[in-house]
């Protein structure tokens, strides 16, 4: 029976939409122990491919879990929705340049080729992690992939100058390093609002019940794991620097939860569902409260 997310894709994507049986169990697993059998597989030729794809799967209310090389170990690579699988066709270096010593590079590249190709330049993407012949940059980008020697030369964060990425949503974000007074005026109105929002989730902790909170968010068609681990992390690990800008990403592990350049992350929903959720979330622990009193 063909899907109607496949007919839409095999309509408005230029590569290669598979959802059959072979191709839906090469992509089922990963280097880790899980196994998840996807809808079907996406495997783009161009920058826009991947934005319709996201549009596609956004309007079908489908997943996307994005795919390098499939070597990370605890199942980031699987997913039940569509794989996009970058490595195939979005794997070139765009641009170089020797002198500033930066490359823009497609996400599917693999750290060996990319180093194999710097190499004459006396130049090398510095993390050196064990799976350099098969892992992506886009996969060590999300992973934030490290490897033996990070300490002395930095984590895949410590290298990334930029990022052009597709939110949920199918709209096309840059982002890089601020200066403070860009970083202000990125902020400007919502760094109220974020601090607003933050005080109330540290002020109120005990009366938040997550699993309830998940719920809401789940309904809303929030991320609920990383609305979860926005909870978990004011509660448990301490809450962020007063001082830490809005700008910044703000959640645990190195995942960026919510808020990048100002704007929301979880799902790419509005500011407002987000708020909303808490603010209903807390009356309703108010009238418990007041019933049980
Ligand atoms: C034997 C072994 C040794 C390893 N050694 C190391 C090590 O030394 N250091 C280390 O840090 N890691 C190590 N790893 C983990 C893994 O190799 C790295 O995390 C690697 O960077 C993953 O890259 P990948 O291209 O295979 O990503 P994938 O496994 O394909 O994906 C990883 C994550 O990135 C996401 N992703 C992929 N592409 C994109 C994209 N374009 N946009 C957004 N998200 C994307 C995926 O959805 C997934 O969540 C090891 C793994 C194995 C199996």
């Amino acid at each position: 029976m063909t899907h109607a997310v496949q007919h839409e894709l095999e309509n408005q994507i230029e590569g290669e939409v598979r959802f059959d049986r072979v191709s839906r169990a090469l992509y089922s697993t990963d280097a880790s122990v899980y196994q998840i059998e996807p809808l079907g597989v996406v495997v783009p030729r161009s920058r826009d491919d991947v934005v319709r794809t996201v549009q596609i799967a956004k309007r079908h209310g489908c997943s996307i879990t994005a795919r390098g090389g499939g070597t990370s170990q605890a199942g980031q690579a699987i997913g039940s929705g569509l794989q996009l699988d970058t490595s195939k066709y979005l794997n070139h270096i765009l641009e170089l340049n020797v002198a500033e010593r930066w490359a823009r590079v497609e996400p599917g590249i693999v750290l060996d080729e990319l180093n194999l190709a710097l190499r004459p330049h006396g130049l090398r993407f510095a993390p050196d992690i064990s799976t350099a012949s098969r892992a992506t940059i886009g996969g060590m980008i999300a992973n934030n992939a490290s490897g033996a020697r990070s300490i002395l030369y930095g984590k895949t964060i410590d290298h990334v100058l930029e990022l052009d990425l597709v939110l949920a949503d199918g709209s096309v974000e840059r982002l890089g390093a601020l200066q403070p007074d860009q970083l202000a005026a990125a902020c400007a109105g919502e760094q109220d609002r974020f601090w607003q929002m933050h005080d109330r989730l540290w002020e109120n902790p005990q009366k938040l019940a997550v699993p309830e909170l998940k719920a809401h968010a789940q309904a809303l068609g929030l991320d609920a794991t990383a609305f979860a681990s926005c909870l978990d992390s004011s509660r448990h690990a301490g809450l962020v620097e007063r001082d830490m800008q809005a700008g910044q990403a703000y959640g645990v592990s190195g995942t960026p939860a919510f808020f990048v350049n100002g704007r929301p992350l979880i799902g790419a929903q509005p500011f407002e569902a987000f708020q909303q959720v808490i603010d209903d979330e807390l009356a309703r622990a108010a009238v418990t409260r007041a019933a049980s009193k």
